[in-house]
């Protein structure tokens, strides 16, 4: 059966080299009940360790039913202690935390029997052991002889040919050792025994072989009994663990240790808050800032803005603004959008005050008046600021009465001529950062003016005389078209500028082309030149003062002009009521034939930079993190894993593969991360429900999107993965004897 030819084990340790044994040569068979003596350290427990393939030998040949072993691998080893040997040790390596039903069964089910189907068995071999009454009871529990019955029914359960027993009375009181000898002779039956003990009248009677050893080598090497058969023997038709007693024993695994539970799942709950955390911060921050970044042509760069126009480049109609309006999530639909960009700039006429910034119809306006109170005339205006904006801020009541105007000039730097507005109140608003655009919230009068304004500014106007072409918006020749409701219809008012071109000398009786171009339409519109005013003339014809830098204004009837300029409304802004909704508002829109421009993806300046210098430092920062995270929760699951060393090293002396076993370990902490996660999410949803009020988590809460959290779990049971990896890796480096010995 097992035969050993000039066999030496040594040992190295810190450069140190000892031996085991030395040169043993030895034979054993089936029926045998062999009792090894000698002093301690002679050797005994190490000649054990290699006949049963927990541990290595350096020299000499081994042989397992007549086959040579040294070409054997670590997977051949375990398989021969898989279905050849049951060990019973000194210091019984049981699972304490499991019941001596668990412990039984465990061994069962390693072999590859369904737990499911070794119900009697277990207790059958539980009652053959005498220990029927403890069947539930946690091994830590459990008395030092009650413990080598335990291991001696897991030794049964396993069914080998050999059983190998180190010195398994030896922390026994001497009743309970006869009774475990009682019991190892009763089963050794058609097995090879092999027992080391000190205690040879307690094994005398059953011996069949006494091998006394001394300093590694074997002394005398007598038969005292003949063997009870020489019979041939069965190993158990081997199988792995199955599937689903996998998952069982790797959930069991997970809970049965609650200290160890606690710890592993408290550092995976705390590995994903700090994730969460970080990474909600940056979305936070890119939020933030995609929020505040700004774009060269829209100055109001608000993320529930969506601007829009119709594919085909026609005005949007009535019942279009009433289908959009009746959208859902739509807030508010600003029909005529051109003021919402067109930012300008109010002063005093002292130049004690400035403001810069956008107007606003009144009719938007909710917030609560810092100072003041609402406009009561055409001209009055509300001023909206930073709560932040320190001059504002200082005394806000101060403002109010004020009159501003438009900061414009003409050529020769004087402030053109406007009719001022009246601030009747302040509102400063907390949300508004420093340095944000004014609002200046205005009635339908002022508003009317400015979008006309604003029009004009929005076409490049041309005209042609004589056919030449003049390019009004870029201020060729000085011309300007100059809109005036006593010039009627298709004619114009010129002064001597345009004569000058003329070959004639004069514009009168001339035609003028005028062309308005936007980016939505064009339009033409034809003049003819019925007076041309000067000095003495202009106010009576126009109503307006002469000025000389007037000469090139050419005067034009206000409603025929506002026809060119103003087609109808092309372009207009949705604000929709929540941002989370927009894409879907950006749907229906683009359904409706719509062209859409979400100001959220429209901010393609500094703001954009940022993000993209956000979105490189989140991932930086997430993998350092990350990184840091792992060898943090690596060390603290290390020393609490280090409580599982004994454990997995039983589960190897018991037959259960490398992978099988570190199957068990992904499993175990796999449930208990999943475990951790799902807290985890329970905590989140409880906050988000308003259940649970942690402030500390509301912010994180808020910016973390289903997506957000499958990554989050896919860090931890990734981590989960890799810690386990590592663990199994420095667990299954050594010799299973090896392993043991660190333990100890
Ligand atoms: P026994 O079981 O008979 O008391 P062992 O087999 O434990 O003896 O030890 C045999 C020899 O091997 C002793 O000299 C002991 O010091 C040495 N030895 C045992 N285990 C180790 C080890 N892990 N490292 C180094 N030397 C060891
Ligand atoms: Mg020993």
């Amino acid at each position: 059966m097992l035969k050993l030819k000039n066999v030496s084990k040594f040992y190295y340790s810190n450069g140190v080299i000892t031996s085991g044994f030395s040169r043993v040569n030895l034979e054993l068979d089936m029926g045998e009940f062999v009792v090894i003596t000698g002093e301690s350290g002679s050797g005994k427990s190490t000649l054990l360790n290699v006949l049963s393939g927990l541990d290595t030998y350096e020299e000499g040949e081994m042989y397992i039913n007549g086959q040579e072993t040294s070409h054997y691998s670590e997977a051949d080893f375990e398989e021969y202690r898989r279905k050849y040997v049951g060990n019973i040790f000194q210091n019984f390596n049981l699972v304490n935390s499991y019941t001596v039903y668990q412990n039984v069964e465990l061994a069962l089910m390693l072999n590859g029997e369904k737990s499911s189907a070794v119900k009697d068995k277990v207790k059958s071999i539980i009652n053959r052991v005498g220990l029927a009454e403890y069947m539930n009871t946690k091994c830590s529990k459990l008395s030092g002889g009650q413990k080598q019955r335990v291991a001696i029914a897991r030794a049964l359960a396993k069914d080998t040919p050999i059983i190998v027993a180190d010195e398994p009375t030896g922390n026994l009181d001497s009743s309970s050792a006869a009774e475990v000898i009682k019991l190892l002779h009763e089963i050794s039956e058609e097995k090879l025994v092999i027992i080391v003990t000190h205690n040879i009248e307690q094994v005398e009677r059953y011996a069949t072989r006494l091998i006394k050893m001394h300093d590694g080598k074997i002394l005398e090497d007598k038969k005292v009994n003949l063997p009870q058969t020489k019979a041939g023997y069965e190993t158990a038709d081997y199988k792995d663990i199955t599937a689903k007693d996998r998952i069982r024993l790797g959930i069991r695994n997970a809970f049965n240790i609650p200290a160890k539970f606690i710890l592993i799942f408290a550092v995976f709950l705390f590995v994903s808050m700090a994730v969460a955390g970080t990474y909600s911060g940056f979305q936070k921050m890119e939020y933030d800032d995609s929020r505040y970044g700004y774009n060269q042509f829209f100055s109001d760069t608000s993320d529930k803005r969506i601007v829009i126009n119709k594919e085909d480049k026609t005005p949007i109609t009535d019942e279009e603004f009433t289908e959009i309006e009746s959208l859902e999530n739509v807030g508010k639909v600003i029909r005529d959008d051109t003021l919402i960009d067109y930012s300008m700039s109010l002063s005093d006429s002292e130049y004690w005050y400035y403001f810069y910034g956008n107007f606003t119809d009144i009719k938007y306006f909710d917030g609560e008046l810092t100072a003041g109170s609402m406009p009561e005339e055409p001209y009055d205006i509300i001023l909206e600021g930073s709560a932040d904006d320190y001059y504002l801020s200082q005394d806000p009541a101060s403002v109010i009465g004020t009159l501003l105007y438009l900061d414009e000039y003409d050529e020769n730097g004087e402030r053109k001529e406007s009719k001022p507005f009246k601030v009747t109140g302040v509102f400063l608003n907390d949300e508004m950062r420093n340095g944000d655009n004014n609002r200046f919230y205005a009635g339908e009068e002022i508003l009317e003016h400015l979008r006309q304004e604003a029009a004009v500014s929005n076409n490049n106007l041309k005209f042609m005389f004589e056919g030449q072409y003049y390019d009004v918006s870029s201020g060729e020749g000085g011309f300007s078209i100059v809109p005036d409701s006593d010039v009627p219809k298709g004619q114009a008012y010129a002064g001597g500028s345009l004569g000058e071109m003329s070959q004639s000398g004069t514009s009168k009786g001339k035609e003028i082309v005028i062309n308005a171009e936007s980016i939505y339409s064009e339009g033409e519109m034809k003049v003819t030149v019925t007076a041309v005013y000067n000095k003495g003339n202009l106010e009576e014809l126009t109503g307006v003062k002469y000025t000389e830098d007037k000469e090139g204004a050419i005067y034009v009837n206000e409603e025929e002009f506002n026809d060119l300029v103003n087609k109808g409304i092309f372009q207009s802004s949705v604000y929709v009521s929540d941002t989370e909704e927009l894409d879907n508002v950006l749907e229906s829109l683009k359904e409706m034939g719509f062209e859409t421009l979400a100001m959220r993806d429209a901010l393609t300046s500094d703001g954009q930079d940022l993000i993209q210098i956000i979105a490189l430092m989140k991932t930086f920062m997430l993998t350092v993190l990350i990184v840091a995270l792992f060898f943090i929760s690596y060390f603290i699951i290390k020393v609490v894993l280090k409580s599982r060393n004994a454990y997995y090293t039983t589960l190897r002396t018991l037959g259960a593969s490398r992978r099988v076993s570190k199957q068990l370990l992904d499993i175990e902490l796999f449930v208990t991360a999943t475990l951790s996660f799902v807290v985890f999410t329970a905590l989140i949803i409880m906050i988000n429900a308003g259940i649970l009020n942690l402030s500390a988590l509301t912010e994180m809460a808020d910016y973390l999107s289903a997506g957000d959290y499958v990554l989050i779990y896919m860090i931890i049971i990734a981590m989960s993965y890799l810690i386990s990896h590592r663990f199994a890796r420095k667990l299954f480096k050594d010799s299973v004897m090896n392993t043991y010995r660190e333990e100890v």
